[in-house]
């Protein structure tokens, strides 16, 4: 039996090439049939054609630079926040952030670092800073001292970078305290959670007058707890166990979680292979692991989900993914598909 619909959706985007009869075609036959209808979700065409930049969701602006296995790079601004996440390819905008935090060592997502130094040293601008796990403190000294030898420039040696371990937090512009997180990929990796740190009057200074407080401040008197919001978190390449066991419940907590969703096809190759098992198997995620695990983010405000596979046209992404998903996770979910729209 054919099925014209898998025929469509895998010939015209270079899917997948396995055959459409017998036992494998009756199995994508049936996985289609019981997908829910796709709910059209406008693209906004005229956007993307006119190079629009940043994204506005809630109070941040978004810049998601990101395929799967050619180039990730976000940035992430807030009233004084500006940070990259990883620096897969230093595209003009994140040359301007000196704050770079790296997810793990794969060339998506690292590729670009030493330019990014490089281009901001070009520009007159003070050096950014690098927070990297720790195991990619050496590798990357040595990449950069290859690339001061063929450049014959000993600046471009002069990088800082920052080992970043899980029990680390670092201070960034804005008020806001960054710490990793571990993942789940085929490489050592770690994600971010940003919160944002404001002072609250102890409860018991409530209700005293104000000159009171501020003369026992000024006696050194601790009058303010510090508290912590979680606000951004960024996995980078995890797989979906990195929220089926949250290493930090803050990760399912935030305004805005930023994560990967590589797969969103339901193809099936020559040796009966998903693409949910080809996700799971190279430390990826698949969108129908938001989809049966909806009930986990409810306390996300946004999720923004990049590093689709280079396989997918953006049309088939938007059709894709807001097709499959249920109606809890339709308004809060925006697509970084800002490579593509400007390359396919
Ligand atoms: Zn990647
Ligand atoms: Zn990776």
């Amino acid at each position: 039996m054919l099925c014209l619909r898998h025929l469509v959706r895998c010939k015209l985007v270079g899917l997948c090439n396995e055959s459409t009869q017998g036992p494998v075609a009756a199995r994508l036959y049936t996985n289609l049939a019981l997908q829910p209808k796709p709910r059209a979700k406008q693209v906004d065409m005229s956007r993307i054609m006119a190079g629009a930049d940043y994204m506005d969701i809630e109070q941040f602006r978004v810049y998601p630079w990101s395929i799967s296995g050619l180039e990730s790079c976000i940035l992430v601004q807030k009233n004084g926040l500006s940070v990259a996440f990883d620096m897969g390819y230093a595209f003009r905008e994140a040359v301007k952030c000196q704050h770079v935090l790296i997810s793990h060592g794969h060339i998506d997502h690292i590729s670009g670092l030493i330019s990014h130094a490089a281009r901001r040293h070009l520009c007159c601008m003070r050096p950014a800073t690098y927070y990297v796990p720790g195991a990619l403190i050496e590798p990357l000294k040595m990449v950069a001292s290859a690339y001061a030898q063929m450049h014959a420039n000993d600046k471009i040696n002069d990088i800082d970078l920052k080992a970043l371990g899980l029990d680390d937090e670092v201070n960034l512009p804005g008020g806001y305290i960054a710490k990793p997180f571990s993942t789940n990929h085929r490489v050592p990796s770690q994600g971010y959670l940003l919160y944002k740190q404001s002072k609250q009057l102890k409860a018991e200074f409530v209700g005293m007058p104000s000159a009171e407080i501020n003369a026992l401040h000024k006696k050194g008197v601790p009058v303010h707890d510090v508290l912590l919001t979680p606000e951004v978190a960024y996995t980078g390449d995890t797989n979906f166990d990195v929220f089926l066991n949250p290493p930090n419940p803050d990760l399912l907590r935030v305004k805005l979680l930023i994560t990967e969703t590589t797969y969103i096809d339901d193809c099936v190759d020559q040796n009966g292979v998903t693409s949910m098992t080809r996700a799971r198997d190279r430390g990826h995620i698949h969108i129908q692991e938001f989809v049966d695990n909806e009930h986990l983010f409810r306390n996300v405000g946004n999720l923004l989900l990049v590093h689709f596979s280079d396989k997918y046209s953006v049309g088939y992404i938007h059709e894709r993914v807001y097709g499959l998903l249920p109606p809890s996770l339709q308004g809060k979910v925006h697509l970084g598909t800002y490579l593509k729209d400007k390359t396919s």
